[in-house]
């Protein structure tokens, strides 16, 4: 399955500076969208960082990667997304 043209997230169109993705002080360079290994939206590098969490290259949204990062404790309950 091809990756969609746009952002899933933001939906902008990637460009050069959008395909750059943030792992840790580097940056990676990818020429398609990345999907979300978590919720597995396909989203460009300004929604989409790449984390040592799971494994090696674990690539997870700003959304997802907050459940992982919990920096006020304990896990968020479900629903409330969105607003
Ligand atoms: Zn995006
Ligand atoms: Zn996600």
């Amino acid at each position: 399955m091809a990756p969609p043209a746009t952002c899933q997230s933001c939906r902008r169109s990637p460009s050069e500076s959008l395909l750059r993705y943030r792992k840790g002080e580097e940056y990676v360079r990818h020429d398609a969208l990345l999907q979300c290994d978590v919720c597995e939206r396909f989203v460009c590098g300004e929604c989409l960082e790449v984390y040592d969490i799971l494994s090696g290259d674990d690539f997870l949204c700003h959304a997802c990667a907050q459940t992982f990062h919990k920096p006020f404790g304990g896990p968020l309950p479900p629903g409330t997304r969105g607003h």
